[in-house]
C-alpha cells in the first residue's frame, strides 16, 4: 500500500493545517478558560467546509473519502481535542448513521443544514449503567401508533447540549425479541427531551459532554433511522467508522508535540549546550517520532481499507489503540523534555497531555479495542 498523498490531498491537509495553526491554536487559552469555542471560529470552520466533509455533495457537503477525512482529522488534532472534538462528533458519529442508512427524505430534511454546521449533530449510546457494555443500554422506545416514546438517560454525550440532531440508540425489544435495539433521530425540541447535567472535564475543553434525559420523549416514526431492531449493527458501524478518525487526530496531535519538543530541545540550554545535544533527549524524540510514524501508517491503512470496501474492525481497533497509546507516550515525553516549564499551566503541552487521556476512553476504551483484536485473532 502506498500512502503518498496526491496533490489534492496535500492541498486539503495544508488548508486545514493553516486554519488550525493560525486561527484555532491562538484562541486555545481562551477556549480552555471558558470551555467554549467562539462562534467566529465555528463560522470560519463552516466557510472552510469542515462541517460538511462527511456529507455527500448532493446534500451540500464535500463527501470526502475515508482517507481524506482522516487527513482532515489529523490536521484538526494539531490543536488538541477540544475544537477537533466539536468537528469530530458532528462529522463522525453524529452524521455517519444518517448518511449511511437514512432515507432520502431524512437526508433532505437534515443533511444540507448539517453540511454548513447550522445544525450540529451528536451521537448518544452511553448510559449511566452501560458504557463499554453498550448492548446493555436501558433507554427504551415504546411504539404507539405512528410515534415512539423514549424513556431513559444518556450521559457523556459530546456536544449533546448544543446539538440540533441527536442519533440515539434505544431498546425496542418485545418479549419475542428481547435484545433488539433501534436508532432514532431526535431533535431537542421534541416533547419529553431535556438536557441534564453538563460535565466539566479535565481536557477536551470547548466541547462539553452532557447528560440527555428522555421522559416519554415523542419521536415520530419517520425519525427512526434504519429498520426497527437493526440498531446494534448500525451503532457498531457508526463507532467503527469513527475510530480511524480518532486515530487520525491522535497522529496530528503527536506531530504537533514533536514540533514543539524539537524546537524546545534546540533552544533550551543546560550545561552550556542545547538539551537536544544530549543523547537522552534525542532518544526521547526518536521514540516519539517512531511511535507517531507507526500510528500514522496504521491509521492510513485502516482508512484506505475502508475506502476500498475492505474495512477490517480489528485493523481499525489496532489503529485507534496504537495511535491513542502513542499519543499518551508522546504527550508525556513532551512534558519531560520541557522539565518544569512543561508542567506550568498555559503551556500547550499540558493541554495535549490532558486531552490525550480521553482518547483511550471514548469511542471504545483501550481494553475494548484489545478485546476486538483478540477475538478476531481467535476466530482465524
Ligand atoms: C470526553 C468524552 C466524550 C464522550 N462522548 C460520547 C459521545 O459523544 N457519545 C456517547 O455515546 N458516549 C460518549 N462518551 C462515553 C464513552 O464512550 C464511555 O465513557 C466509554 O465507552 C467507557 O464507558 P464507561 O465510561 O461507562 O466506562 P466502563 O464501561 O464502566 O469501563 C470502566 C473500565 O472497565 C473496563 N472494562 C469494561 N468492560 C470491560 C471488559 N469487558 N473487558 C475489560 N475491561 C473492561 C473499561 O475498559 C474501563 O477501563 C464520551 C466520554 C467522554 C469521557
Amino acid at each position: 500500500m502506498d500512502f503518498e498523498l496526491t496533490a489534492e490531498e496535500r492541498a486539503l491537509a495544508e488548508t486545514v493545517k493553516e486554519f488550525v495553526d493560525n486561527r484555532v491554536e491562538p484562541r486555545m487559552v481562551e477556549i480552555e478558560a471558558t470551555n467554549q469555542i467562539p462562534d467566529e471560529i465555528f463560522a470560519e470552520a463552516s466557510a472552510l467546509g469542515l462541517f460538511g466533509i462527511s456529507i455527500p455533495e448532493d446534500y451540500g457537503g464535500s463527501g470526502l473519502s475515508r482517507f481524506s477525512r482522516t487527513l482532515v482529522h489529523q490536521m484538526l488534532g494539531r490543536s488538541g481535542f477540544g475544537f477537533a472534538g466539536a468537528i469530530a462528533s458532528h462529522t463522525g458519529i453524529g452524521s455517519d448513521g444518517l448518511v449511511s442508512i437514512g432515507t432520502e427524505e431524512q437526508k433532505r430534511r437534515y443533511l444540507p443544514r448539517m453540511a454548513t454546521g447550522e445544525l450540529r449533530a451528536a451521537f448518544a449510546i452511553t448510559e449511566p449503567e452501560a458504557g463499554s457494555d453498550a448492548g446493555g443500554i436501558r433507554t427504551k422506545a415504546r411504539k404507539q401508533g405512528d410515534r415512539y416514546y423514549l424513556n431513559g438517560v444518556k450521559r457523556f454525550i459530546s456536544g449533546g447540549a448544543r446539538a440540533g440532531l441527536i442519533t440515539v440508540v434505544a431498546r425496542t425489544n418485545s418479549e419475542q425479541k428481547p435484545k433488539e435495539l433501534s436508532v432514532f433521530l431526535v431533535e431537542p425540541s421534541f416533547p419529553g427531551f431535556r438536557i441534564g447535567a453538563v460535565y466539566d472535564t479535565m481536557g477536551t475543553r470547548g466541547q462539553p459532554i452532557a447528560e440527555l434525559v428522555f421522559e416519554d420523549c415523542e419521536v415520530p416514526e419517520e425519525n427512526r433511522l434504519g429498520e426497527e431492531g437493526k440498531g446494534w449493527i448500525a451503532a457498531m458501524k457508526i463507532l467503527n467508522d469513527a475510530r480511524p478518525l480518532v486515530a487520525g487526530r491522535c497522529v496530528g496531535a503527536c506531530e504537533r508535540l514533536i514540533e514543539i519538543s524539537t524546537d524546545y530541545a534546540k533552544n533550551r540550554k543546560q550545561f552550556g549546550q542545547a538539551i537536544g545535544e544530549f543523547q537522552a533527549i534525542q532518544f526521547m524524540l526518536a521514540d516519539m517520532a517512531t511511535r507517531t510514524e507507526g500510528a500514522r501508517w496504521l491509521t492510513y491503512h485502516a482508512a484506505t481499507l475502508a475506502d476500498q470496501g475492505r474495512a477490517k474492525p480489528e485493523i481499525i481497533s489496532m489503529a485507534k489503540l496504537f495511535a491513542s497509546e502513542a499519543l499518551a507516550f508522546v504527550a508525556d515525553s513532551a512534558i519531560q523534555i520541557q522539565g518544569g516549564s512543561g508542567y506550568v499551566s498555559g503551556n500547550p503541552v499540558g493541554r495535549f497531555f490532558r486531552d490525550a487521556r480521553v482518547t483511550r476512553i471514548y469511542e471504545g476504551t483501550s481494553e475494548i479495542q484489545r478485546l476486538i483484536i483478540g477475538r478476531a485473532l481467535l476466530r482465524r
